[in-house]
């Protein structure tokens, strides 16, 4: 354990912070890294340090640590009008206009827009939408939620019943009725001699058989990312979303796609459902949608529900739900300039230009022999490392092996996430092709380290 001064920014971060999501012995072993600010994909920590982020953040900062026309769209909206709630039926015009823009770029041909804080809870707030206008058309019992293991949907109480992580057993959740399917991960799942179709196939079975099991008449929602991020970036198998929607339609359960991750180019289109070639009954989006300027999520409702939600609100006069600061005026202001520098300003573009380079270079490290699997759409991407490659046999887990590469990673000034057993890279929109070299440089530099010790 090494002695950080007992005024070092390290002791007084552990001093008086919490860290969500934290391998405590690591940063007790090492300290925390300490950010002062960024210099586009690079973040730079309080000794002057530079590294190169290729998760961009949370997989949000895909604009950069330094966007002028973000930074400058903040300043004139908080010069303009600070904070604004939407409440009471008020509303900044930043927020109408956002809402008009992301019914514009959505897949649905008309819809309506909910704002909050958060990932989490714009989830949560479609859950509660959902056990809302079932209960106000008769059908109060309609309130069970199916969700995929390892898909990852927040952690508020009710998104984090949603994800499919077995962590969240030590709060003692999922509550009842939250039910976790097969994770459609064809390398890890699929069965000997099982072809992807028939993978597929197998997961649309799987959905019918637990839609007639638990009655039809008992489900609210289906919730799916179209790649499956925090779980470890797993795209579907083919022919996926067709499938499982065609039993979702037939038993009228909607299908929420959750692009927090995927909306907005992350996977080289606006939206993941489009990549994927589905339109889903409504759209969460957050991260990307404001390229991490500022905390914002939304609910974007497809035409049916906009209307069934509708109703249910006038027979009591509101929908009582909302957040203090759900549809900030300054968020609003940032997310439309977002989109507009994400779609308009060449980053989805450079996305998906940049995509086979990034394909390559996975590609590249998977030759290694202790990896096992190398998985990516567009700009998101993850290396599982395993023991032996032949049987897919992990790294013992007290050997931390994803956490040693991703510490031997920021030694090297590359900043990487361990997750499981994987590491996942997610750059920011606007790396360069010689960024794009030096994450690869690096991140082999670390993977041969730490293989020849482990293995
Ligand atoms: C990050 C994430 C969330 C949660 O968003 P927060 O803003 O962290 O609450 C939900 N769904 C997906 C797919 C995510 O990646």
């Amino acid at each position: 354990m090494k002695d950080h001064a007992p005024n070092s920014w390290e002791a007084r971060a552990d001093a008086h912070s919490f860290y969500g999501f934290t391998d405590l012995p690591t940063v007790q072993d090492r300290g925390a890294v300490v950010l002062t600010h960024g210099e586009g994909p690079y973040v730079v920590d309080v000794h002057g340090r530079r590294y190169l982020d290729a998760n961009s953040g949370l997989w949000n900062m895909v604009a950069g640590f330094d966007h002028p026309g973000l930074a400058e769209a903040a300043k004139a909206q908080y010069d303009r009008f600070p904070g604004y709630h939407a409440f009471f039926g008020r509303m900044s015009d930043q927020t109408v206009m956002l809402s008009e823009k992301l019914v514009e770029v959505s897949p649905f041909e008309d819809g309506k827009v909910f704002y909050t804080n958060s990932g989490s809870e714009a989830n949560d707030t479609m859950v509660k939408m959902l056990w809302f206008l079932n209960q106000s058309e008769g059908h109060p019992q309609k309130r069970k939620i199916l969700t995929r293991k390892n898909g990852y949907h927040g952690v508020t109480a009710v998104s984090a019943s949603m994800t499919g992580k077995p962590y969240n057993s030590v709060f003692g959740l999922p509550f009842e009725g939250f039910i976790h399917l097969t994770c459609p991960h064809y390398w890890r799942e699929g069965l000997e001699g099982e072809t992807e179709a028939a993978f597929t196939r197998r997961l649309a079975q799987e959905l019918e058989e637990t839609i007639n099991a638990e009655g039809a008449d008992t489900i609210a929602g289906f919730f799916a990312e179209p790649v499956i991020g925090a779980g470890g970036v797993i795209p579907p198998p083919e022919g996926y979303f067709q499938a499982i929607h065609k039993v979702l339609k037939k038993h009228g359960i909607p299908l929420i796609s959750d692009e927090v991750i995927c909306g907005f180019g992350r996977t080289g289109t606006k939206w993941g459902c489009v990549t994927y070639d589905f339109v889903p009954d409504a759209i969460i989006s957050s991260k990307n949608l404001t390229a991490g300027y500022f905390p914002m999520g939304a609910v974007i409702l497809g035409p049916d529900l906009t209307a069934r939600l509708q109703e249910a609100s006038e027979k009591i006069e509101e929908f009582p739900h909302g957040f203090t600061a759900s549809g900030h005026p300054v968020g609003a202001a940032i997310a439309l300039k977002a989109i507009d520098v994400i779609l308009n300003d060449g980053l989805m573009e450079n996305v998906v230009r940049l995509t086979p380079k990034f394909e390559a270079g996975l590609a590249e490290i998977a030759t290694d022999a202790n990896i096992g699997e190398a998985r990516s759409k567009g700009f998101m991407g993850a290396l599982e490392a395993v023991a032996d490659k032949a049987t897919k046999t992990p790294f013992s887990s007290d050997l931390s092996v994803s956490e040693r590469i991703a510490n031997t990673c920021t030694d090297h000034g590359l900043i990487c996430r361990p997750l499981g057993q994987s590491i996942v890279l997610c750059p920011p929109f606007i790396m360069t092709d010689a960024q794009m070299d030096e994450m690869f440089e690096k991140l082999q530099k670390a993977l041969k380290q730490v293989f020849s010790e482990v293995a």
